[in-house]
């Protein structure tokens, strides 16, 4: 029907005489607005968001992307923290002998058919393919304190690289999409995402240890985080960060049936791990939210038989993939950070981190 002069005038007519006319009119318009956004509009992340495969997921406590500036980014071939001049790939790769390919990452191809690898080698994957072989969660501690110390130990020396690393702080960083195969954890590598724990990790009676110059006890009881000045703060993101392991005194326990020593990690970082930990479960179906117990319900504190690893599916630590390893050691609460998880999944615990000092972070999410 054309639109005439005199459909126009009918038109004024109803908005003037029919109140819930115009009602309809006004509500149709704005939410037309919402649904079609402008050309060059921005799409702001809240920064809670991890991606997977090209999404993003809020996880509900600060996450810094490899995009972001102060991130780390596991993509560029460059190293990070050498001198910029001689930072390019050549001539890293003359300078460090560890270094054998630009690329620290790879696809996650060993349980893909020839048409799958064929759809994602450009680069993309699509969620379902994902959750499909997605379906472990390996905890590491890093044995360099900081995040920063991390990445540039994994990037710039080592051939490494993990999905996300855990700072003293509780500050997550994700250092690639995890539809990327990344280099922590041998034979679980495509099957699994990984996470690096800031902490100087667990050690022998016999062995060196550097415990004495990252941990101060008090006079009160408390124990401090005393990162050693030549880190120059480490990079930790929280300015003033003063932060405390959950435990004041080191934790002793046998893993891979050696007695070993450690300090535990912070309140905060394992409020940002459980929140982590639900996020994952849910987004991969097929990772149980659970750790890898004997018979009677404990902890499996050593490698998993072959069979037993081929079938597991959860989270676990790098000491049950490997014999030659032993994190993220005796001091890590499965309990309290697989029990919050899963509470958190069914919307049954709201983790609050309880301050432990003046300059302690402090959270109610
Ligand atoms: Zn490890």
């Amino acid at each position: 029907m054309m639109f005439s002069l005199r459909s126009a005038t009918n038109f004024q007519f109803l908005l003037r005489h029919t109140p819930l006319f115009a009602l309809a009119l006004s509500l149709a318009l704005s939410a037309g607005c919402r649904t079609a956004p402008r050309p060059g509009a921005a799409a702001p992340r809240t920064g809670d968001e991890i991606m997977v495969a090209g999404q993003l997921f809020h996880i509900g406590t600060r996450v810094v992307l490899w995009t972001e500036p102060g991130g780390y980014d596991a993509y560029r071939v460059e190293r990070r923290f050498s001198p910029i001049e001689k930072a390019d790939w050549k001539t890293s790769h003359e300078e460090v002998k560890d270094l054998s390919s630009p690329n620290r990452y790879n696809i996650r191809k060993s349980s893909l058919t020839p048409e799958q690898l064929e759809e994602v080698r450009g680069g993309g994957w699509d969620l379902p393919m994902l959750q499909q072989v997605v379906d472990q969660f390996v905890i590491h501690f890093d044995v360099a304190g900081t995040s920063r110390q991390c990445f540039k130990v994994l990037h710039d020396f080592r051939d490494l690289s993990v999905h996300f690393m855990l700072d003293v702080d509780g500050t997550l960083y994700q250092t690639l999409d995890l539809k990327e195969r990344a280099s922590h954890a041998t034979i679980s590598n495509s099957r699994s995402v990984g996470i690096e724990i800031a902490n100087m990790g667990a050690y022998g009676s016999e062995e060196k240890s550097p415990l004495a110059d990252w941990y101060k006890h008090e006079g009160n009881g408390q124990t401090t985080l005393t990162i050693p000045e030549k880190l120059q703060g480490g990079g930790v993101r929280t300015k003033n960060f003063v932060g405390h392991p959950a435990k004041p005194t080191p934790v002793k326990g046998i893993i891979q049936g050696r007695e070993l020593i450690q300090y535990d990690y912070t309140p905060q970082q394992y409020e940002a791990l459980t929140k982590l930990t639900a996020a994952l479960c849910k987004i991969f179906p097929k990772m149980t939210c659970d750790y890898p117990k004997d018979a009677s319900g404990k902890l499996i504190p050593h490698k998993l038989p072959d069979d037993e690893l081929h079938n597991y599916h959860g989270v676990m630590g790098h000491y049950h993939i490997q014999t030659n390893k032993v994190d993220p050691g005796p001091a890590f609460q499965w309990d309290r950070v697989i029990g919050n998880a899963q509470k958190l999944m069914t919307g049954g615990f709201t983790p609050a981190v309880e301050e432990t000092s003046k300059g302690g972070a402090r959270s109610k999410l």
